[in-house]
């Protein structure tokens, strides 16, 4: 038998917790009866600088619940920050752990199947969607080409898999090797390379709250995804730049001609044209480099990912 942890980042979701608490809660007590979980078996539930009441339910819970773990960040960091100090407090105490969103869209049903692959000797598993039709069609489209760029620039990412996983102690131990600031863990993990397994379910409604991921937030996090895991984007510069160099030898030889042949003045509109375009593209170069070094600097800082305020157990 092993020690299994559900770890659960919540930011502001006072309105789902007491229900999500209850239906893990079925969940456990169902695993340790079907002999899939351990007494120690625990929730962790990370708050992520809850600004609502998502602490003091927690703390409420845990006293009533000894099921009940919680961690609280001091700041809100992100749901993968949050999610990674969830995980690398689960690693010194359970045999494995599964991360899932607090709002349970995740279909909590096929949990016990996570750990029956855990047990048959796997050390990730992921959760992957059968289908997505409970999310907007907006948010539908655009997570699917993101999956799809991303496999093109080359970063293994598992198609239509989020953040609900089940990692073994050894797994995360070689999680916490990667030391990199700009967290996009569904790509880190398969970099571990351990042997792995799917769980696939159908995706439900929030069934409370609003969602914590505002269009800003998921461009920010598909740039991030972009920009950490795969370098393209320099090299498609680099091949802009000379398909630019290219064309700009054929515009020298025009300027040449039309200068040989005396018509230098009608060119204004070439030289215009050039120096607008150039100074777009290089612009847009300096743009996209800036990431890189952008990145490169908070890499060299080192800072710590989280700092935990209060640890319950
Ligand atoms: N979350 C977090 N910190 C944040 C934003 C979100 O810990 O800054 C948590 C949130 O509480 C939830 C999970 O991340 O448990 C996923 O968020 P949400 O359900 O809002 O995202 P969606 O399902 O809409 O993509
Ligand atoms: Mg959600």
């Amino acid at each position: 038998m092993s020690t299994v942890y559900f770890v659960i980042p919540c930011y502001n979701e006072e309105a789902v917790l007491p229900e999500t608490i209850k239906e893990l809660t079925a969940q456990i007590q169902g695993m340790i009866q079907s002999g899939l979980a351990d007494e120690k078996s625990r929730m962790l539930f990370v708050d992520d600088g809850s600004r609502d009441k998502t602490w003091e339910l927690i703390e409420k819970f845990h006293a009533e619940n000894p099921l009940v773990n919680g961690l609280k960040l001091a700041h809100n960091r992100g749901h993968q920050n949050a999610l990674l100090a969830g995980l690398m407090t689960a690693k010194e105490e359970a045999d494995c752990a599964i991360s899932l969103d607090a709002d349970l869209q995740d279909d909590v049903a096929v949990l016990p199947q996570f750990v029956q692959k855990f047990q048959e000797g796997c050390d990730v598993v992921y959760g992957v969607r059968n289908k997505r039709e409970t999310d907007t069609w907006f948010k539908r489209t655009t997570a699917q080409s993101f999956y799809k760029i991303m496999e093109k620039l080359g970063a293994e990412v598992v198609y239509n898999h989020a953040d609900y996983r089940l990692m073994s102690k050894r797994a995360l131990e070689a999680l916490s090797e990667y030391k990199e600031v700009n967290l996009f863990l569904r790509g880190m993990v398969p970099l571990i390379g351990y042997r792995s397994d799917y769980v696939y379910y159908d995706r439900h409604e929030r069934f409370a709250g609003e969602s914590k991921y505002p269009l800003k937030k998921m461009i920010s996090f598909a740039m991030d995804g972009i920009t950490s895991f795969s370098v393209k984007p320099l090299k498609i510069i680099s091949n802009l730049g000379f398909l630019v160099a290219a064309i700009s030898v054929v515009g020298l030889l025009y300027a040449l001609i039309s200068h040989f042949t005396g018509n230098a003045v009608a060119g204004w509109t070439a030289i215009v044209c050039s120096i607008w375009l150039l100074g777009g593209i290089q612009m847009l170069c300096l743009g996209i480099v800036g990431e890189y070094i952008g990145k490169i600097y908070s890499e060299v800082k080192h800072r710590p990912r989280f700092r935990i305020e209060q640890h319950l157990k």
